[in-house]
């Protein structure tokens, strides 16, 4: 077994520690309220002969929220408490009006759209579940992600206290080469092929950030927080040499070009990916790294599964799958059939076990998580959501790796670290509830599973299907 940290183990339950990380850059309130100051003021002056001159009661009217109880009430009103009730424009609506933020409503992009930037900041901010108390009240199905549902049976939740901790649901994977089966000799003593893998504590791990975003900073804050959680940060070569970067945690990624940098790396990567295959450089990496678990990133293109089947003849145990950052493959497939596909391609073989899938690419929520587990990762990299945490904006469409514009500034990297810990955080406890409604003990478990998740095109077949003109 490959090794993280070379302190000796002894038992501590795994846990994140959370704690507020407010924003540094100011964030776009969700409303806009207009308030005619005229009609205030008359307002304000018969109201304070009503209430017989209470200020404090005058100044707070007519929002329970605080939005008019500022220094100066409502002629300087507190967007960013405003929940949109409709309260005052209801009472008042020749005085106030209610508009939603035009700069909120334009964050992110098609894909990562506004509702999905305001889940991850505040997970990233608070370290907490987002919960919505009113109801969902959006669609039950659409595509993507969307249209797929895990199966949260109420008969199978033996395990469902999870996420407070009072029955243990494991989220560790294992990345590396595993033999299907351990042998052993009559002194217990394990022979034959032995596992060559890593395991991690939860199955999130950063991906190298575009070369839009790369900052000294960022580089920081992804290799102390990947540290701090116990997981890996994927990050260029030239930029852990330029860094003078040495940690386990850290897995470089090497492109052709870096073939005469290899030996300037100043420590012995637990893990290492390439860029592309090339066999003459994983000849070299396994040469002078034995001991690291050599990865290959593998895009999405058309017939990819072949390629997948033919490295791992070549003897490759771990793959990074990577889809665009709207999660298509080079086809326009979305990545959920593509993960299913090349998981199905291992399955046929008998090598699935053998083998680790990362992936990447569209998976920029919570429940993304577990939804791309079940069609057959083994852990995800997350990579738009970690700039997305660190209050970066995106400049129009952010498509992919090179096909995009990233407005990150720089902030301090006590506080990324600690909002990056707080995104981690938070989508491990929606994971540990969702294994807890399926009743699964351990997320390794739910990798393929797909038949505890349904989808809606099999739904729609299996009640419209025998019905004329259903599909024309
Ligand atoms: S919409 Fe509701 S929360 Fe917003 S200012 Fe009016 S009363 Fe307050």
């Amino acid at each position: 077994m490959v090794t993280l940290s070379r302190n000796e183990p002894e038992y501590v339950r795994y846990e994140i520690k959370i704690q507020p990380a407010p924003d540094v850059i100011p964030f776009p309130s969700r409303f806009k309220v207009r308030v005619k100051k005229h009609r205030l003021a008359g307002l304000l002056l018969k109201e304070l002969v009503h209430y017989r001159g209470q200020k404090e009661v005058v100044t707070s009217r007519p929002c329970v929220y605080g939005v008019f109880s500022g220094p100066v009430g409502g002629f300087a009103p507190r967007e960013d408490k405003c929940v949109g009730c409709l309260r005052c424009t209801t009472q008042y609506p020749e005085m106030v009006e209610i508009f939603r933020n035009p700069d909120r409503e334009n964050l992110g992009d098609s894909h990562f759209t506004r509702e999905y930037v305001d889940s991850v900041h505040y997970e990233s901010q608070s370290g907490r579940v987002p919960v919505r108390g009113a109801g969902y009240r959006g669609k039950f199905g659409g595509e993507g992600w969307d249209g797929m549902w895990t199966d949260m049976s109420e008969i199978v939740r033996p395990t469902r206290d999870g996420i407070h901790g009072r029955e243990f649901i494991s989220t560790a994977v294992d990345i590396g080469e595993k033999p299907l089966l351990l042998q052993f000799n009559s002194e217990g003593i394990m022979v034959g092929e032995t596992p060559h893998c890593l395991t991690i504590p939860i199955p999130m791990l950063f991906d190298a950030p575009p070369p839009s975003a790369r900052t000294r900073a960022l580089t920081e804050i992804l290799v102390r927080s990947a540290t701090e959680t116990e997981t890996l940060c994927i990050l260029p070569l030239p930029e852990i040499l330029e860094f003078s970067i040495r940690n386990r945690h850290v897995v470089p990624l090497i492109s052709l070009s870096d073939r005469d940098k290899l030996s300037e790396l100043g420590f012995a990567p637990s893990m290492i990916e390439m860029e592309k295959w090339d066999e003459n450089l994983y000849g070299i990496i396994r040469d002078q790294f034995p001991e690291a678990i050599v990865a290959v990133r593998l895009p999405y293109s058309p017939g990819f599964e072949d390629r997948l089947l033919m490295l791992v003849d070549h003897g490759v145990g771990v793959f990074h799958l990577v889809g665009s950052y709207h999660g298509r493959g080079q086809n326009g497939e979305f990545v959920r059939d593509l993960i299913s596909a090349g998981h199905r391609a291992l399955v046929a073989v008998g090598k699935r076990d053998r083998t680790t899938l990362i992936g990447s690419g569209g998976i920029i929520a919570a429940e993304h998580v577990p939804k791309a587990i079940i069609c057959g990762l083994d852990a995800v990299a997350l990579d738009t959501p970690v700039l997305v945490a660190l209050q970066a904006r995106m400049i129009g469409e952010c498509v992919d790796w090179n096909n995009n514009q990233f407005d990150i500034r720089e902030v301090p990297v006590d506080w990324g670290v600690q909002r990056l810990k707080n995104l981690l955080a938070s989508w491990r406890d929606q994971l540990l509830e969702i294994l807890g409604a399926m009743g699964l003990r351990e997320v390794r478990r739910s990798r393929g599973e797909t038949g505890r998740a349904m989808f809606q095109e099999d739904l729609e077949i299996e009640a419209f299907g025998e019905i004329e003109g259903y599909g024309d």
